[in-house]
């Protein structure tokens, strides 16, 4: 069934409200919009299991929709390098050099690989339980979808920096709220809510952030303001403004 493209099953949208912990947050507009991405997603790109799994609807809906979400703010355009979606049941264990500075450390041991997000017109590479466990927010701060299509964005200008396709007025400010945090990271200096992870490069440091923003927004916004508001302006998002919502209801 790999050569037939599907949108949007019939039930997609009670399956994204019953899985995305942050739907109800969203607003009527954003929902209709998200639902239309979300079928965009799955009838454009390839969806492929492993060789060990099967794709159902759940998964590749569960999938699509934090990949949606992700640019609800921006375009699907920005996906163009983005050819599929690979997905492994669980955690992948590889042995010795991967490609691809965006996956991580390159180790001769056995790694477990939760995700991995391929240059050029590649793939992105995911394990299940783990984007079953970011759309529910089971682990604080953590989402794979996120983190390996954030890779994605920043491919797109061909080079794995930390910095996606910016606007001449947001650049300078970007590169220079983003190293000052970095450089700290990578001095051991604790800069919470980022994870130590972030220091791993510049890449890493850019889909760590993308993960925080979204998954702690109200902490990375008390603790880091100025991280938070340029990922603001890039993504054209402001996950805090819909859990202080929340708050008040
Ligand atoms: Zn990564």
């Amino acid at each position: 069934m790999r050569f037939r493209r599907h949108g949007m099953p019939e039930y997609g949208a009670a399956l994204v409200a019953e899985h995305l912990a942050v739907w109800p947050l969203l607003d009527a507009d954003e929902q209709q919009h998200l639902l239309n991405d979300i079928d965009q997603l799955l009838a454009s790109k390839t969806w492929e299991a492993a060789r060990d799994f099967a794709l159902d609807d759940t998964v590749r809906v569960v999938i699509a929709a934090q990949a949606a979400l992700l640019v609800l703010g921006l375009s699907l355009e920005q996906y163009r390098g983005v050819s599929g979606i690979i997905v492994h049941p669980t955690t992948l264990h590889t042995r010795g050099e991967r490609p691809g500075p965006s996956a991580g450390t390159v180790s001769a041991d056995r790694l477990a690989v939760v995700g991995l997000a391929q240059s050029g017109r590649g793939p992105v590479v995911l394990a299940w339980d783990q984007a079953l466990a970011g759309a529910h927010r089971s682990q604080p701060g953590e989402n794979v979808v996120l983190h390996e299509f954030a890779h994605k964005l920043d491919m797109l200008d061909g080079v794995i920096d930390g910095t996606p396709v910016l606007d001449r007025e947001l650049r300078d400010e970007w590169v220079r709220v983003c190293t000052e945090v970095y450089d700290d990271l990578v001095a051991d200096v604790p800069r919470p809510p980022m994870r130590w992870y972030g220091a791993t490069n510049p890449g890493e440091f850019f889909s760590v952030a993308t993960e925080v923003f979204f998954e702690q927004p109200r902490q990375l916004r008390a603790l880091e303001p100025s991280l938070y508001e340029v990922l603001l302006r890039f993504y054209r998002q402001d996950p805090a403004a819909r859990e202080d919502t929340l708050q008040a209801r």
